[in-house]
């Protein structure tokens, strides 16, 4: 996926999770040891990195792309992407899209929907219509995936189009999806009409509305390629794989407390490949009324 030279969005700020930094302490640390194991990284560089993302309360438009470590500068160009693309598509309906916030945070963070740790995994918050991504999904996003070794040395090869990319980008604009659903009323009706049904309606419910979130997703993926051609071969099938392996996400829905991580699954991996291929195909989300009627009957 080339996402180099592209906007990055001012909407992204980072969380260092009341002390529990990257840089600081014994698990900084191993982390940071991890890093160089797997991956190559200098670990002092990596425990640089760490307290620049640990001290910062916000890392504003107005600092320079450079001061970002390379995850962070992928994802503001990520939510960026989801930006033009959104603002497109509704502005085409005679509608005004409102940007959400991304926070990436560092093992803990607190948003409107209870507090969060690294093992929530990403999630959206309907709440403060923010999504919240914990720094270690990108590590966790390359092991799962099996993408090593291309990464090794000091190589500037994060110019050239890297492994793994597109499904993080994917899983990034999955919970974009999740925000679009807020602004599209779709999430509270979804909450209403689960408040009134059995449990395993309501599980239903939420597949159905993951599964939208996927297509939203796929949707996503055809208008930016219109618009500034980011894919490259075998960045489908990445997205695909990763559709089928991860998107361990959480919509949060809670109020107060902490965000739980609830027993609705997101569907089977062929469902979910489905729904995102066909959001891809069409590049129009009439073609992802995943609910078809459930909501009104
Ligand atoms: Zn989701």
């Amino acid at each position: 996926m080339k996402w180099q030279g592209r906007r990055g969005s001012s909407n992204v700020r980072t969380s260092s999770g009341g002390g529990k930094m990257l840089g600081g302490g014994i698990g900084g640390i191993i982390i940071a040891g991890i890093l160089w194991l797997v991956f190559g990284v200098n670990p002092m560089t990596a425990l640089q990195t760490g307290q620049v993302v640990a001290g910062g309360g916000s890392n504003t438009s107005t600092e320079p792309a450079t001061s970002d470590d390379r995850d962070t500068r992928f994802v503001k160009v990520v939510l960026a992407d989801t930006e033009e693309v959104w603002h497109q598509i509704f502005n085409e309906a005679g509608s005004t899209y409102k940007e959400p916030s991304l926070i990436l945070f560092n093992g803990q963070v607190s948003s409107a929907c209870g507090s969060a740790s690294a093992a929530t995994g990403p999630f959206y918050c309907p709440g403060d219509q923010t999504v919240y991504l914990d720094t270690s999904f990108f590590v966790e996003m390359r092991q799962n995936l099996g993408i090593t070794g291309d990464e090794q040395g000091s190589g500037d090869s994060e110019n050239q189009g890297k492994a793994g990319d597109f499904a993080q980008a994917y899983v990034i604009s999955h919970e974009v999806g999740h925000h679009v659903q807020t602004l599209l009323g779709i999430t509270q009706q979804v909450n209403e009409a689960s408040r009134q049904v059995t449990r395993a309606q309501a599980n239903k419910l939420s597949v159905l509305q993951e599964l939208q979130a996927d297509c939203f997703a796929g949707v996503w993926a055809q208008r930016n390629q219109e618009r500034v051609q980011f894919l490259e071969a075998g960045d489908i099938d990445e997205a695909i794989n990763a559709a089928g392996q991860i998107g361990d996400d959480r919509l949060a829905r809670a109020s107060g407390g902490a965000v739980v991580p609830d027993n609705f699954t997101h569907g089977t991996s062929q469902q979910r490949v489905q729904w995102f291929t066909r959001g891809l195909e069409s590049g129009n989300i009439q073609s992802c009324d995943t609910f078809s009627g459930a909501l009104s009957s």
